[in-house]
């Protein structure tokens, strides 16, 4: 937002704030105006100069003419007077920090009086005018009654000059809206994520918590990253199925035997170990030569479900337990076997006896 306010319209502004406002305003940008013209200084003598620096400091590093002020007479007035002389609107106070000499100076006569180049002069007049927009800008919002409303969360801490200007209830300038609002986010984001930390501790105490005696002692004993990971497990398990464990047979791990024991979720590791061994179980039953013997290896406790429950056989489907038998007899005379031909019909079959189905199946 730019406005360019006249300086009847600046002292009209100026007449709605209180005391303390004004002072404020008044203080600051003078605050301000010295410091750009410490700054163009310092850059043009190649000084460094950073945001931790009081103006002190920075006056007695450029050892030259510091400004102490510029006053203002008002649009179409010129009730100050130049050194020279010349009636002035703008007078430049300056006072030189090595000798103490002061000086009051119109702009024209900066550059003749106090040895400044023209380019100092152009930028401390452009960085004025700045800083003049920004006090145009403040009293416009003032007029407009259009505060910042933006809730400050308590914990919060707002810089300075903000809180000062906030607490005399003056307006923000957009610039210094963004970087309130940018502060804010961060803090916001940072409360946010500190909240879920403290959510997700509470939630892996609770986890532990819920151990009984023996887990505990077991998970007491885990490092550090199996306990990580087996608390967020645990935080999880509610979602997660227990997994099928019919290869148990195949693993002869401890741990992994430990944990199915103890009724903990496996890690990540431990279930690779079991995907291994189903996968070569799977190798080992797909390149199997059939027989008889490895038929019944996998499906005689299905086929003796079926047996004891064939009085229960629907009608329409026991001439599929015939074909079964069948089979299994052609199988064992070594003649042709449709395999998946049997698995299909025993499928069919333990549906209605409500038998469980066999991994094989
Ligand atoms: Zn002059």
């Amino acid at each position: 937002m730019e406005v360019v306010l006249t300086q009847e319209e600046v002292n009209n502004y100026m007449s709605l704030l209180n005391q303390s406002q004004r002072e404020f305003i008044e203080e600051n940008i003078k605050q301000k105006k010295k410091s750009k013209w410490l700054e163009v200084l310092a850059k043009s003598k190649g000084i460094m100069i950073n945001a931790t620096m009081s103006l002190e400091e920075i006056e007695s590093k450029i050892a030259d003419w510091i400004l102490i002020d510029v006053k203002d007479g008002g649009y179409m007035k010129r009730p100050f007077k130049c050194d020279c002389g010349a009636r002035l609107r703008y007078q430049y106070i300056l006072k030189n920090s090595k000798t103490k000499e002061t000086r009051k100076l119109g702009v024209n006569c900066l550059e003749k009086h106090i040895s400044l180049s023209p380019q100092i002069i152009k930028d401390v007049k452009k960085g004025i005018y700045h800083i003049d927009l920004e006090r145009d800008e403040i009293l416009t919002k003032f007029y407009h009654r259009d505060f910042y409303t933006r809730k400050i969360p308590k914990g919060f801490e707002v810089p300075d000059l903000f809180a000062k200007q906030l607490a005399l209830e003056l307006p923000l300038t957009d610039l210094q809206i963004h970087k309130l609002d940018r502060l804010l986010d961060e803090y916001e984001s940072k409360r946010r994520y500190e909240k879920r930390m403290e959510m997700e501790r509470l939630k892996r105490k609770k986890a532990i918590e819920s151990l009984n005696e023996e887990q505990s002692a077991y998970f007491q004993q885990l490092n550090e990253s199996d306990k990580t990971e087996l608390v967020q497990l645990l935080i999880k398990e509610g979602q997660t199925e227990q997994e099928e464990l019919d290869e148990i047979d195949v693993i002869k791990d401890d741990e992994i035997l430990k944990h199915i024991e103890l009724e903990l979720p496996l890690l990540q590791r431990q279930k690779q170990v079991i995907d291994s061994a189903k996968r070569s179980q799977l190798i080992k039953y797909a390149t199997e030569e059939l027989t008889l013997e490895s038929i019944l290896e996998r499906h005689l406790e299905t086929l003796q479900a079926v047996r004891h429950k064939q009085e229960q056989i629907p009608r329409g489907l026991r001439k599929d337990w015939v074909t079964i038998q069948e089979l299994v007899r052609s199988l064992k005379n070594g003649e042709d076997f449709n395999y998946a031909r049997f698995k299909l019909l025993l499928s069919n079959l333990i549906i209605p006896l409500r038998i469980k189905k066999d991994k094989f199946l």
